[in-house]
Order: structure tokens, then C-alpha cells, then sequence
């Protein structure tokens, strides 16, 4: 049997980590069985999906790098399909019509609540009896199941272990509508039959679904597929994960500086462990992973966890991988690379001392940019009387440089150390101030390497400008 999986969003918002979670390890569950993995868009609730979540949604997938098999089917589009099958169910007497309004509905609701009785749709209430013995045909009605009234629905859960629920409580489901339109839980079941769905993986919000659903299956005649129902996202303050914890949405990461491959190691160690590993490239996430390793309980998001891994990822994976992410940050604070160094080197020198690409696109800006201004704070430091000496110095001999290499720099410094008889600090603050234009930076040597012998020069030239006005003010 070739496993084949889906991920089956409601398009009435953008992906969040929740979504993206399910969709990962759905993904991830088909890939490791050398399966496929199938994109359904659940459009049924046409008041309230729009194309922007779908839209939205098909960005964060391709962000992530869950690439589907099929897909995206659109359930809008598979109308006559259900209809098809409400039919077949109507024909076969495995459901029926029902003519009780709402109204009636909700009167026999009240009287149930009045009695202490569980509040449930009940074919054989007298009163529903009777209007649908005198109904007419054409009369408007829904459809419902007839759902089993003996025994009970048994699953095997892969996250949860055996699920066990009576007939005794499930009602009669609507499947199709007064309007004529079909019904999620009928819907979801001709889908992931006609898709070939063997394991459904999705949130714990739908397990009350379930044994509805597999009730429907057998109805059909259909393979009941698997079942895997993942527990919640909590925010780091336990409770359900939403807006106010910070970002929710896939792209918000995008926004705030993450790597994709971050944000899915992230999200496959949040509810699901192999060994104390915490670190797993794509390929071994594929390799390990396994569905009964996923934990029954809600997870804690934790931001500083995700803040170490994105810096880890920045800092160990191919400049090239990370350059591609980071254009979207150059470009949104518009910085533009053509006249520099390869950012790749940038991001080889810098990457480590930065926990998102934001970071990473300011740290940046100095090798690609001049400034008209230093730091103050820096300046005020590190710009005074006694560097212009060692920078004067250090100027001489950068502009005498014809070998403009990291080692060639590193001698210029320790040149200007021995000559004037300073510590390296005297020199290294002062020159750091001057090419940045601020105090922090990885290696100075380094740095002046990849800035440029002109830039550096014309910047040092900036900085004895910046003391010797210093000392006229004085
Ligand atoms: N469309 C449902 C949702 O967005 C998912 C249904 C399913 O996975 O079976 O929550």
C-alpha cells in the first residue's frame, strides 16, 4: 500500500504555526513511507474563504517547503461528486430526508434541556414523526445520516491509542443542506476516499469528527483510513496559542527574520521527539520520523528556543541558502548588494553574531553603504585626541597595501601596535568605529577586507575629519 497523505486547510485566514505543524508532519509522515502528500482546499464555508487565505496559504506552504503531490483540489469544485454520493446514500436508505425546521428543532431542544435529557436530534420524537409523515415532496428538507443505533466505533489512534465511542451518541449528521449543499464531515469523507488518503493527520479539534466520519466510510463502502490527531499549540503562558502571543501566521516568520528550515526544525521537535536530538536536517527529519512518536499533550511555544535554532541554522547552513532567504530583508530595508562584497562572504563573517535576518540585513549595510554619520555613542568613545596618531598611521599603511588580504590587515595592525607601542585595543576600537560606523563588528581585519581597500580609506580619512573637528569644538 502506498501511504498518501493531505493536508486539508479551511481557507478563511492565513497559515498558522498550528496549520503549518499538521501540514509538516503530514508532509513529513508521506515522505518518510516514500509516500505522497495531497493539498486540499476546504472551501465549503463560502461566506467566509476567501482567495487572499487561499492565496495565503499556498505562500506559506511553498515558504516551508511542504511541496504537495496533488493538488490543491478545491471542494468547490467537487460538488456533483458529494451529491452523487448523498444519492447513492438516499437510494440505499442509508439516509434520508428530514422536513423538521429549525424552529421545531429548537422547540424539541428546549423540552430535552427542561427534562434533564441529552440535547440530540432524535428521528423517532413524535413530533419529528409527524412532519415528516405529512411532508410533501418538494417540501424543503436536509439530508441526514442514518447513523448506526447499536455498537459502537472503534479506532486506533496513532497519537491517542484506541478511541471507543457508542452510537448511542452520535445523532443523525445533516449531509446535505436545505440549500442542496454538501456538509464538512460528508465532504472530508468523499475526499480522502476519492484522494486515496490513507492516514489523516490533523488537529485534535476534529477527533469528535471521527467516529462520525468513519460511520460515514462504512456507509460508502470505503477503506476507513488511519487516524492521527495532534494535540494543541499553547503560547509559553499555557494558553491556546493566538495573536497576542506574537506572530501566528507562517509569513509573520517570514517577516520577523526566520529561516524556513529553523521554523520546521522548530515545529517538528514541538510535539515530537526523537532521542534528545534537537538538531535534524531535513533528510533526517524524513528518516525518523513516525507518528506514534508524536506526544499526546499540548506543546508550549518558546520563542528563544526558535531564536537559538534560527541563529544556528544562519550560522551552519550553505551562505547560499541563507542569501536567498535574506533578500527579502535586504530589499525591505533597502539595501542593495550590486556595488560590495558577495554576500555570501557578508553572511559567512557575520551570520554567526545574529539570531534572525534582520539582524543579519543591518549588520549588512556598512559593506555596501557609507554613511554620513558615526555612532554617537561609539564616536564619543572611541574617536578622540589619542587615536588619531594609530589611525594616521594605520591610513599610511592600508593605502600602501597592494595585497588587500585578511592577513595583510591583520599585519597592518599589529605593525601599527609595535610601532606606536600600544595595545591592540588603542588601534582595533578606533579603526572598528571608523569602518563601521559603530563599536560592534566581527574581526576587524575581516571586515576591512571585505568593505574595500577605497571605502576603508576614504572612511578612515572620514574619522581623523570627525577628531580633528572634535578637538577645533574642544
Ligand atoms: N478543513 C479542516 C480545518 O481546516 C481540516 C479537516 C481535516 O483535516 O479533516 O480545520
Amino acid at each position: 500500500m502506498t501511504v498518501k497523505t493531505r493536508f486539508a486547510p479551511s481557507p478563511t485566514g492565513y497559515l498558522h504555526v498550528g496549520g503549518a505543524r499538521t501540514a509538516l508532519y503530514s508532509w513529513l509522515y508521506a515522505k518518510s513511507q516514500g509516500g505522497e502528500f495531497v493539498l486540499r482546499i476546504e472551501d465549503t464555508d463560502i461566506e467566509r474563504s476567501t482567495q487572499e487565505a487561499v492565496d495565503a496559504i499556498l505562500e506559506g506552504m511553498q515558504w516551508m517547503g511542504l511541496d504537495w503531490d496533488e493538488g490543491p483540489y478545491y471542494q468547490t469544485k467537487r460538488f456533483d461528486r458529494y451529491n452523487e454520493m448523498v444519492d447513492q446514500l438516499l437510494a440505499e436508505d442509508k439516509a434520508y430526508k428530514c422536513y423538521a425546521s429549525k424552529e421545531l428543532l429548537d422547540e424539541i431542544r428546549a423540552e430535552q434541556e427542561a427534562n434533564k435529557e441529552m440535547a440530540r436530534y432524535d428521528a423517532n420524537h413524535p413530533k419529528i414523526v409527524a412532519v415528516n409523515q405529512a411532508a410533501k415532496d418538494g417540501d424543503p428538507c436536509v439530508i441526514r445520516f442514518r447513523n448506526p443505533k447499536e455498537g459502537s466505533v472503534v479506532f486506533e489512534d496513532q497519537i491517542r491509542g484506541r478511541i471507543e465511542i457508542s452510537n448511542s451518541q452520535l445523532d443523525d449528521l445533516i449531509i446535505r443542506r436545505t440549500d442542496g449543499s454538501p456538509t464538512y464531515n460528508f465532504c472530508v469523507v468523499v475526499d480522502d476516499w476519492d484522494m486515496g488518503i490513507t492516514h489523516v493527520v490533523r488537529g485534535e479539534d476534529h477527533i469528535n469528527n471521527t467516529p462520525r466520519q468513519i460511520n460515514i466510510y462504512e456507509a460508502l463502502g470505503a477503506p476507513v483510513p488511519t487516524f492521527a490527531h495532534c494535540a494543541m499549540i499553547l503560547g509559553d503562558d499555557g494558553a491556546k496559542l493566538s495573536k497576542r502571543h506574537g506572530a501566528v501566521s507562517v509569513m509573520q516568520y517570514r517577516d520577523e527574520g526566520y529561516l524556513p528550515n529553523a521554523l520546521n526544525n522548530y515545529l517538528v521537535r514541538l510535539g515530537w521527539s526523537h532521542g534528545d536530538q534537537e538538531i535534524f536536517s531535513r533528510e533526517e527529519m524524513i528518516e525518523f520520523f513516525s507518528l506514534n512518536a508524536i506526544s499526546k499533550s499540548a506543546s508550549a511555544f518558546n520563542t528563544d528556543k526558535l531564536l537559538w535554532l534560527n541563529n544556528h541554522y544562519i550560522k551552519t547552513s550553505e551562505p547560499e541558502y541563507v542569501a536567498e532567504h535574506l533578500q527579502w530583508h535586504l530589499d525591505n530595508q533597502n539595501i542593495n548588494i550590486e556595488n560590495g562584497p558577495a554576500i555570501t562572504d557578508v553572511i559567512k563573517l557575520v551570520g554567526e553574531r545574529c539570531h534572525t535576518l534582520i539582524e543579519l540585513a543591518e549588520q549588512s549595510r556598512y559593506f555596501y553603504e557609507d554613511f554620513s554619520e558615526f555612532e554617537a555613542g561609539a564616536a564619543k568613545k572611541h574617536l578622540r585626541g589619542v587615536a588619531k596618531g594609530p589611525l594616521e598611521l594605520a591610513l599610511s599603511k592600508v593605502e600602501a597595501l597592494s595585497d588587500w588580504s585578511t592577513e595583510n590587515l591583520h599585519g597592518v595592525i599589529a605593525q601599527v601596535c609595535e610601532e606606536l607601542e600600544i595595545g591592540m585595543g588603542k588601534i582595533g576600537m578606533p579603526l572598528r568605529v571608523a569602518v563601521t560606523g559603530g563599536g560592534q563588528s566581527p574581526s576587524v581585519d575581516a571586515v576591512m577586507q571585505l568593505i574595500g581597500q577605497e571605502r576603508v580609506i576614504a572612511r578612515i580619512k572620514m574619522a581623523l575629519a570627525f577628531i580633528a573637528e572634535r578637538e577645533a569644538n574642544a
